[in-house]
């Protein structure tokens, strides 16, 4: 056997025991022998690197089964650290965190409305240092950083391909970031860094396909089939947004109309309540405004609802109906097991998900919704930079992923 390959399959047996520890622990050596059927000396070899590079550590006894108690192994969460950055229109946020995906620290930085490459770039590794910074006072070691961002995302090259609401196009943003921090950079697209949070931490654990949906001020999914997360070939697996809903519907900002993004994304809800005030309906939406329809903005759809105005309930009882339509051909397409909801229009509540639901039940196969469940997120706002660190994680725990 040549030394490269011997040096990678040593690797790889390093890592799916670190993942078994991660997974399993405390778990004893004889144990992970017998989950990854490799030799006992082999586990016996390995565990020895991984107690001596600090990764996990040996806990308490385990219960015997006849004869002396076991050592048993667990993750040395506290040694060391990941960090993860979210960036999308106007903000970045990061956050430093445990091996176990415990958030331990966090920081942000607002972008301009304009920003070019270089300006976003510089922000970035800005904000990469001062968490770095974070970590380096507590004088823990950083492992590596992820970052989820906003648009089309080559998670091989680590490159924003085409960031729209930035107006960015081919950011590279790995080569940047490993060469500013000297440290291993993963870059996916944001909603699919929600779905991997979700597989890890939320509500996609134990679920080998599942689907994450993001409805804001866009709406994209992140899918996960048998474990993975699917890219498609050209990396635009998701765009759930663009599928079309009304081919009579309104325009949407990728040039065809009636498009998921434009009959129920946030920017759609205030065209549609502007519209309808400027037609005369009497709304609590007008007064807010004193009248000045151009300052709508979604937080007084929001306002409006949680005071039970009739023309705000309306118009999200219409988005779920939408809503549940794009679900349900993506439910018929793919049959998963759950669909996590995620996102700011989560918080019109029942108004929303109530015909969502029904709308869903109505227009799925039996068969395609055998065992299905739609849940909201509980990971609510800081699923994008749970995710983002997640993928710092999975390339230690799993990088065959
Ligand atoms: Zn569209």
């Amino acid at each position: 056997m040549q030394t490269g390959s011997f040096q990678w399959m040593k690797s790889l047996n390093k890592s799916t025991i670190l993942n078994m520890v991660r997974l399993h622990g405390p778990i004893s050596r004889a144990e992970i022998a017998k989950l990854t059927k490799l030799t006992p000396p082999t586990v016996t070899n390995i565990v020895s690197e991984l107690l001596q590079d600090g990764l996990i550590v040996e806990s308490n006894l385990g219960e015997s089964t006849g004869g002396r108690k076991p050592i048993m192994l667990r993750i040395n969460a506290s040694r060391f650290y990941v960090i993860g950055i979210y960036a999308r229109e106007g903000r970045l946020d990061a956050a430093v965190a445990h091996l176990d995906g415990k958030m331990i620290h966090q920081c942000a930085r607002e972008l301009p409305t304009k920003v070019d490459q270089t300006d976003f770039l510089e922000s970035l590794k800005a904000l990469a240092n001062e968490a770095l910074a974070l970590a380096q006072a507590d004088g823990q070691p950083v492992l590596g950083i992820g970052v989820g961002m906003h648009g089309l995302v080559n998670p091989l090259q680590g490159e924003s391909v085409f960031a729209p609401h930035l107006h960015l196009k081919h950011v590279p943003i790995k080569a940047v970031l490993e060469e500013a921090c000297q440290l291993p950079v993963e870059v996916e697209n944001d909603v699919r860094a929600m779905a991997l949070a979700e597989s890890w931490f939320g509500q996609g654990r134990e679920h080998a396909n599942f689907i994450t949906v993001h409805i804001g001020s866009g709406i994209g999914a992140g899918i996960v089939l048998d474990n993975e997360l699917y890219h498609g070939v050209s990396f635009a697996a998701g765009e759930i947004g663009h599928t079309t809903i009304d081919v009579n519907g309104p325009l949407c900002r990728c040039g065809n109309v009636g498009c998921l993004e434009a009959l129920a994304a946030e920017p759609a809800l205030v065209t549609r309540a502007r519209a309808a005030i400027e037609a005369g309906r009497a709304s609590l939406l007008s007064e807010m405004v004193q009248g000045e329809l151009t300052r709508l903005t979604e937080e007084h759809l929001y306002m409006a609802i949680n005071q039970g105005d009739e023309l705000a309930k309306e118009i999200f009882a219409d988005a779920g109906q939408s809503l549940g339509i794009g679900l349900a051909n993506l439910i018929n397409t793919f049959n998963p097991l759950r669909i996590i909801i995620n996102g700011s229009l989560t918080r019109a509540g029942a108004y929303l998900i109530e015909p969502l639901l029904d709308t869903v039940q109505k227009r799925t196969l039996d068969a395609s919704a055998d065992h299905l469940s739609i849940v909201v997120s509980d990971l609510g706002k800081q699923a994008a930079l749970i995710g983002a660190y997640t993928l710092a994680l999975r390339k230690i725990f799993a990088p065959s992923a």
